[in-house]
C-alpha cells in the first residue's frame, strides 16, 4: 500500500502535481515548516508517486514494478543521519553525488533522493551537496525536509523549489487526531500542548507524554517553591530525555510569554500560572536559552545533559537580570 498524503496537505500535492503535469517540477524541493505536521509522511508519498510507472492525480498506483518494490526501490535513496547521531556524513553525501550521475534502473525513470533532515548538514556536507544542486542532471529530483530552512545554506535554499507547509487548521487537525485520541477533552489537551501539531500531538499520547510533562511542571514548582533541592529536582527529571525537556519548556515559555504581554491566559498550563507575575523580558531571556540549547542539540552538539538540566533549573528559578549578571 502507497502512503497517502495528510488531509491538510492536499494543496501543496496539488501544487506539485500541476507543476509535474506542466513540465516545470524542480529538480530540488525543499519541504520546510514545524516537526510534527507530517512532511516526512508527504515527502514518502511524494517518492513513491515520482517512481511509480502509472501515477495519477492522487498518487502512486500501488500496484506496478516500482510500487511493489516500496522504499527497497532502487531508484529510491534516504539520506539521513546514521542511527545515534544527528549528523548526515560528508560521505553520505559524496554518495549521492555518486548516485545523481548514474542513470536511472528503471528505463526512462527517475531517481528521488530524500535528504532529512536537510540542516543535519554542516558546511562541509552542505557545500558537497551544492555540486550536485549547481549540475542537476535530468533524471533526479531531491527532496530536502528541514524543520528550520533558516539553518540551511542560503546557496542551498535558493536551489530548491520552496514548499512550506504551516501548522494545519485547528478542526482538521482535530478531525484526524480524534481518530487515534477517541476522548474529545484529551484529543484538545494534546493539540494544545504541542502547538496544533498533529503528529506531534499524536506521538504525546502515545508516549504518555502528557503526564511526564505533569511531572515535570511539578517538579519545577517544587523547586522554584524550595521545597526540594536542585539535586532533587535534577534527580526526579532524570528519566526525561533533554529533547523531551527542551520541547516542554519552549511550549510552556511560549504560552507564558504570549499571556504575559496580553494574549491568551487560557492557554497557560495552571502550575506555571502562579508565574504570570514575573517580568516579560525575565521570560523572554530564559526562552532564548532554552530555544538556543534546542538548536544546539538539533545541530548535534555534545550537550551535557546533568549541567544543562541545572543550569535551566538555576536560571528559571534566579534570572540572571535580578542578580546582577546584566543580562
Ligand atoms: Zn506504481
Amino acid at each position: 500500500m502507497a502512503e497517502t498524503i495528510l488531509p491538510w496537505q492536499v494543496s501543496q500535492w496539488d501544487q506539485l502535481v500541476r507543476a509535474e503535469e506542466e513540465g516545470r517540477l524542480g529538480h530540488a524541493l525543499l519541504l520546510s515548516g514545524p516537526s510534527g505536521i507530517g512532511k516526512q509522511r508527504f515527502a514518502k508519498a511524494l517518492m513513491h508517486w515520482l517512481a511509480c510507472e502509472q501515477p495519477s492525480a492522487q498518487g502512486a498506483c500501488g500496484t506496478c514494478r516500482a510500487c511493489h518494490f516500496g522504499l527497497e526501490n532502487p531508484d529510491i535513496h534516504i539520506i539521513e543521519p546514521p542511527e545515534g547521531k544527528r549528523q548526515i556524513g560528508v560521505d553520505q553525501v559524496r554518495e549521492l553525488v555518486g548516485i545523481s550521475a548514474q542513470t536511472a534502473h528503471r528505463s526512462g525513470g527517475r531517481k528521488v533522493i530524500l535528504i532529512q533532515p536537510a540542516d543535519a548538514m554542516n558546511t562541509n556536507t552542505a557545500n558537497a551537496l551544492l555540486k550536485t544542486l549547481e549540475e542537476p542532471t535530468g533524471d533526479t529530483v531531491l527532496i530536502l525536509i528541514s524543520d528550520e530552512p533558516a539553518r540551511l545554506l542560503p546557496t542551498i535554499r535558493s536551489r530548491c523549489q520552496r514548499l512550506p507547509f504551516p501548522v494545519p487548521p485547528k478542526s482538521l487537525a482535530q478531525d484526524w487526531l480524534k481518530m487515534i485520541v477517541t476522548d474529545r477533552e484529551q484529543c484538545e489537551v494534546c493539540l494544545h500542548e504541542t502547538g496544533g501539531r498533529p503528529l506531534a500531538a499524536q506521538f504525546l499520547f502515545e508516549s504518555d507524554g502528557l503526564a511526564a510533562r505533569q511531572r515535570c511542571d511539578e517538579t519545577l514548582q517544587a523547586w522554584v517553591a524550595g521545597e526540594i533541592s536542585l539535586s532533587q529536582a535534577s534527580d526526579a527529571l532524570k528519566d526525561c530525555e533533554l529533547d523531551f525537556l527542551l520541547e516542554w519548556l519552549s511550549q510552556r515559555t511560549h504560552h507564558l510569554l504570549r499571556a504575559v504581554m496580553g494574549g491568551d491566559e487560557s492557554a497557560v498550563n495552571t502550575i506555571w500560572q502562579s508565574w504570570r507575575q514575573r517580568p516579560a523580558q525575565d521570560i523572554l531571556a530564559f526562552q532564548q536559552q532554552v530555544l538556543e540549547l534546542r538548536a544546539q542539540v538539533q545541530r548535534g552538539v555534545a550537550v551535557n545533559r546533568q549541567l544543562t538540566l541545572e543550569s535551566l533549573l538555576l536560571s528559571w528559578n534566579m534570572p540572571a537580570r535580578r542578580v546582577g549578571l546584566g543580562l
